[in-house]
């Protein structure tokens, strides 16, 4: 794979491509009706937006924010940062982690590593991209996501199966994720989705996964609605 042309072409899915990709990716996918997929990928879009506009205004900010900004608004919020140097987990590469406590745990080693390797593959749009900044601000959103019950990400429920009058309804894990990626994206002011960086920065660590990841992003964001064979 040339990682470079497959980066500028990632740069230039939508949104709703990429969040067609989380949605197929969901644990529980096969449930989720096609005829609503279109209706929830919106929602979840406009409620990581509307999120990211209320936090700018809580600033005082209109056109983005920056790292001093983003610690403002995760003390405001009552969130601890903490940092750490990797994560050991031999399978993925993380860069932060959040809790339910409030605790945002930051890789900074591993973040060093990617905002190097992003810099080194000299793509014009992501020149002076904060690593830091995208994960700081994606871990943000699942504090709030956890926070705000009321959202429609928290409300929104699937049913799973029936056994007399009680139905059994289960939320999705897609739509917190559609939302922190819309959130991200509006609050730092990006031009790109920041799951663009997600192929980026597994590529140096392998490339397999890496090609895997991309081809299961452009399909999805080829198909409207996937329907998959397997059911959880
Ligand atoms: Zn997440």
């Amino acid at each position: 794979m040339d990682i470079k042309k497959a980066i500028k072409h990632l740069i230039q899915l939508k949104d709703e491509d990429f969040a067609r990709y989380h949605i197929y990716n969901d644990p529980i996918e096969g449930r989720i009706p096609s005829h609503l997929r279109e209706d929830i990928i919106r929602e979840a879009l406009i409620c990581g937006n509307e999120e990211a506009t209320y936090a700018m205004e809580k600033l005082g900010m209109v056109k983005g924010i920056g790292w001093a900004d983003l610690v403002e608004l995760a003390q405001s919020l009552g969130i601890q940062i903490q940092f750490k140097k990797c994560d050991n987990s031999l399978q993925y590469v993380y860069f932060g982690s959040y809790e339910d406590s409030g605790v945002i745990t930051l890789y900074e080693e591993t973040i060093s590593k990617g905002e190097a390797l992003a810099q080194e593959y000299n793509i014009e749009e992501l020149k002076g991209i904060s690593l830091r900044e995208v994960v700081l601000a994606h871990e943000i959103f699942h504090h709030i996501e956890a926070r705000k019950k009321d959202l429609f990400i928290n409300s929104f429920r699937i049913n799973l199966w029936k056994l007399g009058p009680y139905t059994h309804r289960s939320r999705l894990i897609c739509t917190g994720e559609i939302s922190g990626m819309a959130f991200t994206k509006r609050l730092l002011n990006l031009q790109f989705c920041p799951n663009v960086l997600d192929v980026l920065l597994l590529y140096p660590y392998n490339e397999i996964l890496a090609e895997q990841l991309y081809k299961e992003i452009t399909m999805s964001s080829h198909q409207k609605y996937i329907l998959k064979s397997h059911y959880l």
